[in-house]
């Protein structure tokens, strides 16, 4: 399970997370949700330390960290190993087949055996039938296919945590089918998933939980069916906006 206490993300014009304290539950899917420029991404990029809280405590199931004071390498990089991370634009090596991009990180990060690595990508584009694209490049695949090599490349590097900040915002709704197919296959083998997401459909459908920013603020923590049944005012109003 990953805690987040009182964690603050102060700019000198905007606090945008004010004291927060949420959690996300190991083997579970959490999404996060919110208006535009509530702090979703600084909320996920805050989990890995891709961006540098100015406050609150961090516990990654064992692993304590205190934000007030600066921290050591050491320290962020044994954060950062225990996440994977898909983006909303597509990031793969584009002058990597499919398969080295899937063996590239295991073999170079995680100092996995070549071998081991080549059965681990074959393995997971078979469970995604995928296998037809292990010889193309990058730009021989469509976006949508583009994305989901990316979530099998984080999943390659077998992260604890699975962070995901709005990976198919950038696809067409029947490319986003494609990529929220994997998501939820995923979702239904526990993998420890928190996703920054507008779609409300999918959340409601493959969350555990729902984790809700409204301006910087927590507005609702906990299972995804209350959120969807609130009588909170706010979160009506939100949901109306967003359907
Ligand atoms: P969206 O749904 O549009 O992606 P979001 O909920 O992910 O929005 P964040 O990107 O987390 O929102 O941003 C939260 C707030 O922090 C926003 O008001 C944004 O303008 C502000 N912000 C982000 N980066 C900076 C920065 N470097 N300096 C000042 N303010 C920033
Ligand atoms: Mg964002």
């Amino acid at each position: 399970m990953i805690k987040v206490e009182k964690l603050s993300k102060k700019y000198p014009d905007k606090v945008a997370l004010d004291d927060i304290s949420v959690t996300f539950p190991a083997e579970e899917t959490t999404a996060i949700v919110g208006p535009s420029g509530s702090g979703k991404s600084t909320l996920l990029h805050s989990l890995n330390l891709l961006e540098r809280p100015t406050g609150g405590q961090l516990t990654i199931d064992g692993l304590s960290l205190d934000l007030n004071h600066s921290l050591a390498k050491s320290e962020v990089l044994e954060v950062r190993k225990q996440f994977g991370m898909v983006f909303q634009e597509k990031a793969l090596f584009t002058h990597l087949t499919v398969l080295k991009n899937l063996t590239e990180g295991p073999i170079k990060v995680k100092k996995v055996s070549k071998e081991e690595a080549l059965n681990r990508a074959h393995r997971l584009l078979a469970q995604f039938k995928m296998e037809e694209l292990a010889d193309r490049y990058p730009y021989q695949l469509s976006g949508g296919q583009q994305q989901r090599v990316a979530i099998l490349r984080a999943l390659a590097m077998e992260p604890k945590y699975l962070l995901l900040d709005e990976p198919t915002s950038a696809l067409d709704p029947e490319l986003e089918a494609q990529v929220l197919r994997v998501l939820k296959e995923l979702a239904q083998k526990d993998t420890s998933m928190i996703i920054v997401t507008h779609n409300m459909a999918f959340a409601e459908q493959v969350a555990d939980k729902i984790v809700f920013i409204d301006n910087g603020a927590v507005g609702y923590d906990g299972p995804t069916d209350g959120f969807f049944h609130s009588t909170d005012s706010r979160i009506k109003q939100f949901l109306g906006a967003m359907s």
